[in-house]
């Protein structure tokens, strides 16, 4: 590639407008252009890198046994229709009519259209698994599309789903995709953590995200310090005690509290800490079907005073409304007889109109402060068994975890770090399957419906990630593999001088012809200009061929990420590149 002939728009400031360091770069280094809010062009260097990310996610697709296939962008509303999902995917899934005035949407994801492929054309089990992939436009008109191809509207994802009869079966390919994605970083030099995560609107039983660590990353992350354990923080589990505590030793004492509605203003008060304290909070439960007249319960849920709590846990347990809702004050009132802020377990009738959870780590506490149920009064030196007795299904895991905890698995301490999200894997179970009546012959000569999994990797999110984690203050430093070149020659006074035109193009046609990929400046450009476009983009070896140092028959080498340059022989320039 000849620099004078590409369209490679450097820019020397910074854009305005661009918030991460990939986004800015990728503009600077004429990567992409913006076309509209989340939509852009891709130039012919951001073009090579895509290239360069499928080649690698293809081969490892192929060695893990998954086939290509091409779906449509547009699809038909009748497909969406029988899963249920053209109401559900609300205003992110853009829709248009076509001529005759049917409805197609423009694809955010494809199970549908996968699904029904699959049930016309795989009718017994014998043809079973099938693992099918694409690399494809996506459209999703996402609420704020930002950072530029991080989240975008318009976007290349690969995508793959499997089919299978029996859950082992499924659970191996779930496993080879989960390894599957795990080399594709890797081989990208990415710094990742495969998390369990919760699964959104794709719905299914499991998942997994793969997050590329970057502090710019939109998720936090939970992981442990020792082992492999790692989880979004909203789906991070606690570790179970696994016995109760002994029984503590102080009287049970009411206490007036003017005023203290808080947990701090209550531990002040009292000069005692929050992890000494209690909080109850109460949200609504779920109406009981059989008895409609009914009210929905009351449901308390106990912390510890600096814990919080975690809505998706919550809302996942018996009798609790999902999602969450914060019941009505004058409700609790009615109910226990004080508002908020003096709230506790202590003398709370549980029964079918009142529910109670304690988080293990409150229910671990002695000798504790809670509000007393009577306005501006509460508890010291309550304990659970005397005070408040709990059955061991009332003992949750109902809050958020916080760093420095034991990680879940008793390995190591929990750590926190941003991710961006760059693949998420999902067991879909018999979702669309079931919906889509997708059924195949098994073995026994019945019809069976098949267990589904599927597989998404943000490809052009992959570019913006990767650039998240190798880049410095004056540019890019792709990792070797994806890099739109491997070697960067700068003719500096190319054209004019003689000897370093002809070193330049005899360096470049040497190199070429060993099957590197080239990228020679043959610009009429200042050196100092050749120089910074060069860093910023970001090539993984620099050449710089210069009247001076050809006069002692030398060039300049330099790995982008090295302090320093080498002077150095054409020839032994040629045999590192080439070793
Ligand atoms: P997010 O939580 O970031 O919105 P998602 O859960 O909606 O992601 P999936 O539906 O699992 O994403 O899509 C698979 C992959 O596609 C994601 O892991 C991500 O890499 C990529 N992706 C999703 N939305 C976008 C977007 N708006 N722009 C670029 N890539 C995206
Ligand atoms: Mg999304």
């Amino acid at each position: 590639m000849r620099a004078s002939q590409l369209l490679i728009p450097t820019m020397k400031e910074d854009p305005a407008d661009a918030d991460v360091a990939s986004h800015r770069l990728m503009l600077r280094a004429g990567l992409i252009r913006q076309v509209a809010a989340g939509i852009y062009t891709w130039l012919p260097l951001g073009v090579k890198v895509l290239q360069r990310i499928q080649e690698i996610v293809r081969e490892e697709l192929e060695a893990s046994n998954a086939q290509e296939v091409l779906m449509p962008v547009v699809q038909p509303a009748s497909l969406w229709k029988e899963s249920g999902r053209w109401d559900e995917m609300g205003s992110e899934m853009a829709r248009l009519h076509d001529r005759h005035d049917n409805e197609f949407c423009l694809s955010p994801t494809q199970e549908e259209v996968v699904t029904d492929l699959v049930r016309r054309e795989i009718q017994s089990y014998k043809e079973l698994p099938r693992n099918l992939y694409q690399i494809q436009t996506k459209f999703r008109d996402e609420i704020r599309p930002r950072f530029g191809v991080m989240r975008s509207r318009e976007f290349t994802m690969k995508d793959g789903y499997s089919f299978h009869l029996d859950q082992d079966n499924f659970n191996a390919t779930y496993q080879e995709m989960h390894h599957c994605y795990s080399r594709i970083l890797t081989r990208m030099s990415l710094k990742f953590r495969a998390v369990d995560a919760d699964t959104g609107n794709i719905g299914g039983d499991n998942s997994h995200e793969f997050q590329v660590l970057a502090e710019s990353g939109e998720d936090l992350i939970a992981y442990s310090t020792e082992s492999d354990y790692a989880a979004n923080v909203e789906k991070a589990t606690t570790l179970f005690p696994t016995e109760r505590p002994a029984p503590g030793t102080a009287e049970l004492t009411r206490i007036d509290t003017p005023d203290a509605k808080t947990i701090d203003a209550v531990a002040q008060l009292l000069g005692a800490d929050a992890t000494q304290c209690i909080k109850t909070l109460f949200v609504d439960g779920v109406a009981d079907d059989d008895n409609s007249e009914a009210p929905a319960p009351l449901v308390a849920l106990v912390l510890r005073g600096d814990h919080e709590l975690n809505e998706l846990k919550t809302e996942k347990l018996a009798g609790v409304a999902s999602p969450l809702k914060m019941a009505d004050p004058a409700r609790i009132k009615a109910a226990v007889g004080a508002g908020i802020g003096s709230l506790g377990p202590v003398g709370l009738n549980t029964s079918a109109s009142l529910i109670l959870y304690v988080d293990h780590s409150a229910a671990q506490l002695t000798d504790f402060i809670c509000g007393a149920n009577t306005d501006d009064v509460h508890f010291t030196g309550a304990n659970w068994a005397r005070d408040s007795a709990l059955a061991d299904e009332q003992i949750r895991d109902l809050r958020n975890v916080i760093e420095g905890e034991p990680s879940p698995d008793g390995k190591g301490v929990l750590a926190f770090a941003r991710g961006i999200e760059v693949g998420h894997i999902f067991q879909l179970g018999t979702k669309y399957s079931d919906a889509m009546n997708a059924t195949v012959l098994n073995a026994e000569g019945r019809q069976q419906t098949l267990i589904m999994g599927c597989y998404g990797m943000g490809i052009t999110r992959l570019v913006a990630a990767i650039i998240e984690q190798c880049h410095d203050d004056n540019g890019i430093c792709w990792p070797d593999s994806v890099a739109p070149a491997d070697v960067h020659i700068l003719g500096l006074n190319y054209g004019k001088s003689a000897e370093v035109t002809a070193a330049s193009d005899r360096m470049y046609d040497t190199l070429r012809a060993q099957g590197l990929r080239v990228l020679l400046d043959d610009r009429k450009e200042r050196p100092g200009i050749k120089f910074a476009d060069a860093d910023l983009i970001g090539i993984p070896h620099r050449v710089t061929i210069g009247d001076r140092n050809l006069k002692n028959g030398e060039v300049e080498y330099r790995r982008r990420t090295a302090a320093d340059s080498e002077l150095m022989t054409p020839d032994a320039v040629l045999a590192r590149l080439t070793a």
